[in-house]
């Protein structure tokens, strides 16, 4: 229950106008101590067991604990409370139990059915008493992350609840609380005396005649029933402390409005970490899909929430004012606070245009109106009317995250905007202007989690000055910052603001016809077109945009007629991935159930369709960053002369073979090019049996190495292929994963696995069926990052030449550089494999991969004929993997990587300190692995916290995905121009994570 009012020690609301029927006027508390209530637990209800007080505002509360592992809550009301609405709320209980599908504590019921008893407290006050059952689990009070998904539940709960109290009826639900939102007027007029800040009365009043002002012309239609009322964070339970799927407190139990509800819900989501308003409208979309809300009640629906946002502060207030040393009352009055904070962050008009918009019962969005083209050449004063014409040729600057003008990070340079639109007027135009609603990359940067980046105006930048003409009759006045338009036949504003780049000069005032002159503009104006009375911002964020455009119009025909072309739509994210379902083959998944529509990258960087900007934390691929100019100029250069199949000869490809080979041991010379990790691991594995004429093959278990046959066939992690074990051909053996952690040795007794390997090897050859290649990765990658334990291959390489088979290294993940010490993973453990297998990081996202190895080993294919993979090696392939070795030497990537990744790893070994269930982080440089557990003890994996830690920080603009068997493990190896400061970021985002919740 919120904080309740306490008018017996108030004079001024006693004083206040009278509500009917609220209970303004109540009793305290019954005088009854523990002993008492355990007496009365035994006498009235039969039940023996100590009793606990837990405090309360109103009633009384005791859990009484009788030894049994479920706890009871014995309940005493003030005295003040009708036994007949204590008895509704019994039998409401029953119904939302039985209806809803939820957890709800059912009261003790005696033979007559009723489930109520009186008590008489020492001052001689009859109270009521009745024994509910505790509920197990925690509330979700406080100001912890609520996730989607959680959010939705919110939704779904009061919906549910709804649905099974319709049209049920009670006497004890016919009540008027002073939390019914139907007297939320007359209770803040009673409560706003108390509010001494005359700025938040003011505030507050406002609010809530601007939502009784939408809900008043409603009131009449909105149907009603009685609700729980009181449906928040703090009234529901959940067992895992993060689903809720119990609901307690039925105290505000009474019939009303039905949306008030759902309007009270909302109110309970607000306040909490990262929920947004539009975050907040899931709950809106999950209680529709239960009971569909009528046109009145989606109208209504934001207004009560902003109400109940005022009446809750100016509650607090009031309390506080009354019990300055009330400490329950302090802290919730700062969650009340946020609440009506988020409440009133949108114009009622914008949030109730989300709300539909998450009914799917959205209005169009406001047009302009016809209007004779405003931009007429300038005239000098007194000159008489300017003819209107469209000034001259205008160029558009492309501000969203396609356009080419911010190639190269452009973006990131300070004043862009007024950059481009300097160059665009250089070309000659008369007026520039921007696109109205783009979301403009220029105003995103890494780490916001919801970036205001659509402008909704436009900004017009014009050669010299230009006058504007009205193009409609209206008034003409100035304000603040320029000059607005009030049209006199339709309800809309046009404003013409200066900037810090331009202004904006009066030249008309008052009344002004249709092609009269009315402002005169130098530099870069914005210009709007709003309903009236709308307030419109600098910029909203993307989620809030579609709903903005309720109120606010594109200008770009009323200031340029046709001279300026309609853009073409940004991706829609839900078509495209309609058709990629419809389209690809569905094993080819994609990351995250909803995923951002990537349409960018840069250095660390990836930007979405939206304009924001993520980190990219999980992009082992892109080893020299995203977009990189040199790369991009090399490739293109060679695409223009030309590119072909490797069988001509050209210099490109010699030239990249040296200078692979020149990275491995001297006696690794020879090169063969393909174009992918899994046609490496096959060709390697192919090389090996035709080299020793054996086919069994022994790898690391719980390993991936690809999905051509052969490849596929020595891939035993479970997490990309769930039948890895049963699918495996008898010619492939493995060795336990070498995992120190959560494996067979653990810690010290770790270097008995390759004790075991050994062993192995050894069994295989006295079988018969000696080990023609022994395949690893060199630091376990798909573990996450997990170095061997020292000395292991030196042991199993060993072993296995002496049983005359040779020894593969997959270095696809963890070579070329990303280690940050080591160019390869296997200089690490200090050998030399007699096979490499490269890809991934050497193209940079071009398909590129490789195979070196000796020239005795190369030459064994002979026997299985000619080797050719067309595009393996072409000049433009070639080109690509010498620049991407020009880049990391150039640039010093592999140093950046020790250097930040150590950086990075010491913060993240901070952050492991602070919170127990970051276990350990395996890696080294920019391949590290974070590894959550729920017990640092048993180390068992907390795989469903990982999947939700990654969504979260995808959220927080954090891209990166949980890896190995148990998928526990963060694959932390982002492109190796990752900065420190992306690492400051990265420790930020996760801290909050872990911190707030996910
Ligand atoms: N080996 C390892 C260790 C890998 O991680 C992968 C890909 N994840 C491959 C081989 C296969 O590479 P590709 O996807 O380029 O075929």
């Amino acid at each position: 229950m919120p904080t309740p009012l306490d008018p017996m020690r108030d004079q001024s609301a006693q004083n206040a106008p009278a509500l009917p029927g609220t209970e303004l006027v109540q009793a305290p508390p019954p005088q009854i101590g523990e002993d008492r209530a355990a007496q009365l637990a035994h006498d009235l209800f039969g039940v023996t067991g100590a009793a606990t007080s837990l405090g309360s505002n109103q009633d009384l509360n005791f859990v009484i604990d009788t030894g049994a592992p479920a706890r009871l809550l014995l309940k005493i009301a003030n005295p003040a409370t009708d036994p007949a609405e204590l008895e509704a709320q019994s039998r409401a209980a029953g119904l939302i139990g039985a209806r809803a599908g939820v957890r709800v504590p059912l009261a003790h019921t005696f033979a007559d059915g009723t489930t109520v008893r009186p008590v008489t407290a020492p001052d001689g006050a009859v109270a009521h008493a009745r024994m509910l059952p505790f509920l197990d689990g925690s509330t979700l009070g406080g100001s912890g992350y609520l996730a989607p998904d959680v959010v939705a539940r919110f939704g779904e709960l009061a919906a549910s609840v709804d649905a099974a109290l319709a049209g049920w009826q009670h006497p004890g639900a016919e009540r008027d609380s002073q939390w019914d939102l139907r007297h939320a007027p007359a209770v803040l007029a009673q409560l706003l005396p108390s509010v001494a800040d005359d700025e938040l009365r003011r505030h507050l009043q406002q609010t809530a005649d601007a939502a009784w002002a939408q809900v008043a012309p409603v009131a009449a239609s909105l149907p009603q029933q009685v609700i729980h009322g009181d449906l928040t964070d703090d009234n529901v339970v959940a067992t895992d402390g993060r689903m809720p799927d119990g609901v307690i407190d039925l105290g505000d139990l009474g019939r009303t409005w039905r949306v008030g509800e759902l309007a009270i819900t909302l109110t309970g989501i607000l306040h909490h970490d990262g929920v947004t308003v539009a975050d907040a409208m899931t709950a809106v979309a999950a209680y529709q899909r239960i009971v569909p809300l009528t046109d009145a009640e989606l109208d209504a629906l934001w207004p009560l929430v902003a109400v109940r946002g005022a009446v809750l502060v100016a509650s607090a207030h009031h309390v506080l004012r009354t019990d300055p040393g009330n400490e329950y009352a302090a802290e919730n009055l700062q969650h009340e606070q946020l609440i009506l904070k988020a409440a009133t962050s949108l114009p009622l008009p914008v949030a109730t245009a989300l709300v539909r918009q998450s009914a799917g019962t959205e209005a169009p969005p406001l047009a302009a109106p016809p209007a004779q083209p405003m931009l007429a050449p300038a005239q000098p004063r007194g000159a008489g009317p300017a003819q209107p014409r469209v000034a001259g040729p205008v160029a558009v600057v492309d501000l969203s995250p396609e356009s080419p003008a911010l190639d190269e990070g452009r973006w990131m340079v300070p004043g862009i905007e007024q950059l481009l639109a300097a160059d665009a007027l250089a070309t000659g135009v008369r007026a520039v202007t921007t696109r109205f609603a783009q979301p403009r990359l220029s105003r995103s940067h890494p780490g916001q989690s919801a970036p205001a980046v659509v402008v909704p105006g436009i900004d017009v930048t014009v050669a010299e000055p230009l006058v504007l003409t009205a193009p409609w009759p209206g008034e003409a006045r100035l304000v603040d910052d320029g000059l607005e338009l009030r049209a006199a036949h339709h309800g809309l504003v046009l404003r013409v603001s200066a900037t810090q780049r331009g202004h904006v000069a009066d030249r008309a005032g008052g009344e002004v016809a249709t092609g009269d002159p009315f402002a005169e503009v130098t530099g870069t104006v914005r210009i709007t077109l709003a309903a009236a009375g709308i307030a419109v911002p600098e910029a909203v964020t993307a989620q809030t945009a579609a709903a903005w455009r309720a109120v606010v119009a594109d200008p770009t025909a009323v200031v340029f007629g046709d001279a300026v072309a309609p853009a073409s739509p940004p991706p829609d994210g839900r078509e495209l991935l309609e058709r990629r379902d419809r389209s690809l083959a569905g094993v080819q998944e994609h990351y995250f159930s909803d995923p951002p529509v990537i349409v960018r990258g840069w250095r660390e960087y990836l930007v979405d369709a939206d304009a924001r900007v993520y980190l990219d934390a999980l992009n082992n691929v892109t080893s020299i960053g995203h977009a990189h100019p040199r790369l991009v100029e090399a490739v293109a250069s060679q695409w223009r002369r030309i590119n072909t199949n490797s069988r001509f000869h050209y210099p490109q490809i010699v030239e990249f073979a040296e200078r692979l080979a020149a990275t491995l041991p001297d006696d690794l010379d020879q090169v063969f090019l393909v174009n992918s990790g899994s046609e490496a691991v096959d060709l390697a594995l192919r090389l090996a049996q035709a080299h020793t004429a054996r086919r069994d093959i022994l790898a690391v278990a719980e390993a991936y190495h690809g999905w051509t046959y052969l490849s596929d066939a020595v891939s035993t992690s479970v997490a990309d292929n769930p039948h890895a074990l049963e699918t495996r051909p008898e010619w492939v053996h493995t060795v336990e994963a070498p995992n120190p952690f959560r494996g067979r040795y653990r810690g010290a007794h770790a270097s008995r696995y390759a004790d075991d390997a050994v062993a192995e090897v050894r069994r295989l050859a006295a079988a018969g069926t000696p080990v023609g290649a022994f395949l690893a990765e060199s630091i376990f990658g798909n573990a996450g990052g997990m170095p061997l334990p020292d000395g292991y291959l030196k042991a199993v390489y060993a072993a296995v030449r002496e049983a005359g088979g040779v020894a593969v290294a997959d270095e696809v993940q963890v070579g070329y550089g990303r280690l940050g010490e080591w160019f390869w993973g296997f200089e690490q453990q200090g050998v030399r494999p007699d096979i490499v297998a490269v890809a991934k990081a050497m193209g940079n996202g071009h398909p590129l991969g490789a195979v070196i190895t000796s020239r005795r080993i190369a030459a064994s294919y002979r026997s299985q004929g000619y080797f050719f993979s067309s595009a393996g090696g072409s000049p433009v392939s070639s080109v690509v993997g010498l620049t991407v070795l020009d880049v990391i030497r150039d640039e010093g990537l592999q140093q950046n990587a020790a250097t930040v990744g150590a950086y990075l790893k010491q913060r993240l070994a901070e952050v492991a300190h602070r919170h127990p269930i970051l276990g350990t982080v395996h890696g080294y440089g920019f391949y590290l692995g974070p590894e959550f557990v729920r017990d640092r003890e048993t180390w068992e994996p907390a795989t469903v916290e990982t999947a939700r830690i990654c969504d979260r920080l995808r959220r927080l603009g954090v891209m990166i995905q949980p890896t190995g068997d148990h998928q526990n493990v963060l694959k932390f190896k982002p492109p190796m121009c990752f900065s420190r400061d992306s690492a400051d970021e990265f420790i930020a985002a996760l801290e909050r994570v872990l911190d707030t919740g996910w």
